[in-house]
């Protein structure tokens, strides 16, 4: 058997650590994972009520198309129905972008620390890939800019970015879009666009009207709190989103999925809270690192990437020994941990374990 040559270096994906492993390699009974920025406040009762409504016809195939949901966020974010796409997840979206637009040898760009599944997905494609240094853990929109050629089919642009937490305005992104020539297309990725709080941030969803080659990716995974349901989608012109349903496989999303989502869409009170509450943890998270004399990315997400000065693999091993799950081994920055946002009991226990550990694991 052989494969095809681009993919057989390509890794599994690694995932945070799950809860149960950590239980039960260590002989931990508490074990707080704040590994994979998913929400620790829970999702929607009104998600919760449908889901359970829904299993009720699991023997029937799904709605390929998810017209009612599609309905209801399109009605929502001021957009026509064939403008929208779901996915299992948006990374499913990204792979189907990937597997539409991109041919053997279509250059691709992305920032050079930014979410995997850009670079991984464009590899399976055998495309060639352009990273980008950030630049103080930011998008170097500039720099990305100057290397688009007339083989660059897609630009990525993850905003917030995970995992640096960083944003670029929407000043910045209104320059860059307005020199992008038309036959790129640029994927603006904000899975956690509903946690920023900053006047300058744009939302992709109000540029749609102004550029024809722009994709916005969102999910229901973080803030939404749905992340075992598998559900995201994509917002763009009407073409791109035909392009991308060609690849799509008939039934993508599950029942339970599109109604958890739909549910979620009426449950507005849930996300100003979690908002909310996450605030609260940035900032908590951000004295604790100062008081620390720790240096981080100011987040816009739910997640913070904090420099622990040691070798990043020693502090997450240290802290899994604790009961604590974080996330180690970035390429570009070998001493920063990523750390997602808990319940404010979560964030406590962390930052008292990251304190010892740091008295443990020697610089
Ligand atoms: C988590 C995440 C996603 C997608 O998650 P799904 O669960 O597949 O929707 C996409 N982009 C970024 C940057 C993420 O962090």
């Amino acid at each position: 058997m052989q494969p095809k040559t681009n993919i057989v270096h390509l890794p599994v994906y690694q995932p945070g650590k799950p809860v149960e492993d950590v239980k039960r390699e260590l002989g931990l009974s508490e074990v707080i994972k704040l590994a994979s920025n998913e929400n620790a406040f829970g999702f929607s009762d009104l998600a919760k009520a449908a889901v359970i409504e829904e299993l009720s016809n699991t023997p029937t195939y799904p709605d390929g198309a998810s017209v009612e949901l599609t309905a209801k966020l399109a009605d929502k974010l001021g957009v026509e129905t064939n403008q929208i796409i779901f996915g299992s997840g948006s990374s499913e979206i990204i792979l189907m972008t990937a597997r539409a637009f991109l041919a053997p040898g279509d250059e691709t760009i992305m920032a050079d620390e930014t979410f995997s599944q850009y670079k991984h997905n464009a590899e399976i494609e055998n495309a060639r890939i352009i990273e980008v240094p950030l630049k103080d853990g930011k998008h170097d929109l500039p720099a990305m800019l100057a290397k688009i050629t007339s083989k660059t089919k897609i630009v990525w642009i993850c905003n917030p970015n995970n995992p640096t937490g960083t944003i670029v305005s929407h000043e910045e992104l209104t320059a860059f879009m307005d020199e992008v020539p038309s036959h790129v297309l640029v994927v603006l990725d904000e899975a956690y666009g509903e946690y920023v709080q900053d006047s300058s941030y744009s939302d992709g969803v109000s540029m749609l009207s102004k550029y024809r080659n722009l994709l916005v990716l969102r999910t229901f995974s973080k803030i939404y709190g749905l992340a075992s349901l598998r559900i995201g989608y994509g917002v763009g012109h009407a073409d791109v989103i035909r392009y991308i349903n060609q690849v799509r496989e008939p039934f993508n999303t599950t029942r339970a999925a599109q109604a958890a989502a739909k549910a979620s869409l009426s449950d507005d009170a849930f996300i100003e809270r979690c908002a909310a509450d996450n605030a609260k943890g940035i900032k908590y998270f951000s004295e604790q690192f100062d008081r620390l004399g720790l240096s981080y990315f100011e987040s816009h997400g739910n997640f913070v990437m904090v420099d622990v000065k040691r070798p990043s693999q020693e502090v997450f091993d240290a802290l899994l020994r604790k009961g604590i799950i974080v996330r180690p081994r970035w390429t570009y920055y070998p001493t920063y941990i990523r750390v997602s946002v808990g319940t404010m009991e979560q964030n406590e226990a962390f930052i008292k374990a990251l304190e010892r550990v740091l008295q443990e694991v020697t610089v």
